[in-house]
């Protein structure tokens, strides 16, 4: 059974090929700049890696050019060895609270969402579209990255603007990262053998957030109705007073817009520091004495810690902090600067079995910490992998 998991950008478009029998990655890549000039791809496969720059002025070319190299590089004999499409989707509003199989129903919803996710919504329907044209007999599922959060309850969801803001407009929190968290939770649950535990997810990559999971469900994230709220991340602000916005306007004679794009690409880590949004640069900064690497840094962690906090308190206590992707994975620095923030929690970490935790699933608390911290590795891709399979199974 193979399942090829695709990730589509409005000029990109990630793939991972799955053989599901032992879900191990048979061939994975990355198409770029299509429709621009230059565009080139990678593809992996054992051991192997095949780059050209090829023209590709669509999707379209991508996926027909992929699916050629599959099978010329002997890396499927035939395409009908690919049972299922898996797509990770950005948008499902309050619709889509689980995965589904890709519909003409499922295109025209992305297609009317596209206001709320404008770079990815349309993206994604280009590359169903394409995959459509290619394999049209093939199962296709789309993996929402809104969907876990469809459950956290109005109280949390909603903000406190006028009511019509939501009935007329849609404006409340949908969350993201939801494909990262529910595949973190099922991780712990499986391994754990408990479907009962209260978890703080904390998704910290260049992008970042944290979800309050209690009994498999999430009850509360810090994304909002966009990707910009929450925590301070590498280059996004998080959550700012509003008033800020038509304030900068003013002074720097810029449009919304203009200050939306600066506090979602100029802010966060790059921002506070003047230096970097990539965690490594900071603690490189701070090993060298720079102050602002050190401040940034300091009010990252800070940020972090006040919302495990405040999850803590809302969960009513907690099983496990967990932490996850790029920086949450594989920085030691952050992982242990949090956890002491936390200590009068009753939080320990064990700094050795933190230091040896890189990027891989490992608990990292004493024995003696009242919460237990785990690094767990995300793979969202493996999780639309299943998804689809599951699909494939059942229907
Ligand atoms: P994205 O949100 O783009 O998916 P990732 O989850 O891949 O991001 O995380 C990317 C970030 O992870 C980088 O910007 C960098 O800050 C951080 N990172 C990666 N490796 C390390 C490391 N060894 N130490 C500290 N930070 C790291």
């Amino acid at each position: 059974m193979k399942i090829i998991c695709v990730n589509a950008g409005s000029s990109s478009l990630k793939f991972k090929l799955f053989n599901m029998k032992n879900e191990e990655v048979i061939a994975s890549g990355l198409f770029e700049r299509i429709g621009i000039s230059n565009s080139d791809y990678i593809i992996k496969f054992n051991g192997q890696k095949i780059e050209q720059e090829i023209e590709m002025n669509n999707h379209l070319d991508a996926v027909q050019i992929l699916l050629d190299k599959l099978v010329s590089l002997n890396i499927i004999s035939s395409l009908s060895e690919i049972d299922g499409v898996g797509h990770r989707l950005v948008h499902g509003k309050d619709k889509y609270k689980d995965s589904v199989i890709i519909t003409d129903e499922v295109i025209q919803d992305l297609t009317d969402y596209k206001e709320f996710a404008p770079l990815h919504n349309p993206a994604n329907v280009l590359a169903i579209n394409a995959f459509r044209e290619v394999l049209p007999n093939v199962m296709m599922v789309g993996v929402f990255d809104t969907a876990f959060h469809q459950s956290i309850e109005e109280e949390n969801y909603l903000y406190a603007v006028p009511r019509e803001w939501y009935s007329e407009y849609g404006v409340r929190k949908y969350g993201f990262h939801g494909t990262s968290h529910r595949y973190i939770t099922e991780t712990l649950t499986s391994k754990l053998g408990r479907s009962d535990l209260k978890i703080i997810n904390c998704h910290i990559g260049n992008g970042g957030s944290l979800s309050a999971i209690k009994n498999g469900k999430c009850i509360n994230t810090t994304m909002g109705f966009t990707p910009l709220s929450g925590i301070m991340m590498g280059t996004r602000s998080g959550d700012i007073d509003s008033s800020i916005i038509p304030y900068v306007m003013e002074k720097e004679g810029m449009n919304a817009n203009e200050v939306i794009d600066v506090l979602n690409k100029q802010s966060g880590l790059l921002g506070v520091s003047s230096k970097s949004e990539d965690m490594r640069d900071i603690l490189r900064g701070i090993d060298e004495g720079d102050t602002e690497c050190l401040l940034a840094f300091n009010k990252y962690c800070r940020i972090v810690t006040n919302f495990i906090a405040s999850y803590y308190v809302e969960l009513e206590g907690a099983d496990i902090i967990s932490f996850t992707a790029g920086v949450g994975e594989n920085s030691y620095p952050f992982r242990k600067k949090v956890c002491e923030n936390l200590k009068c929690l009753g939080i320990k970490i064990d700094d050795s079995k933190n230091e040896e935790a890189f990027g891989k699933y490992a608990k990292i608390s004493t024995d003696d910490s009242l919460v237990d911290v785990y690094v767990v590795p995300t793979d969202e891709e493996l999780l639309i992998a299943r998804d689809t399979l599951h699909f494939i199974q059942n229907v």
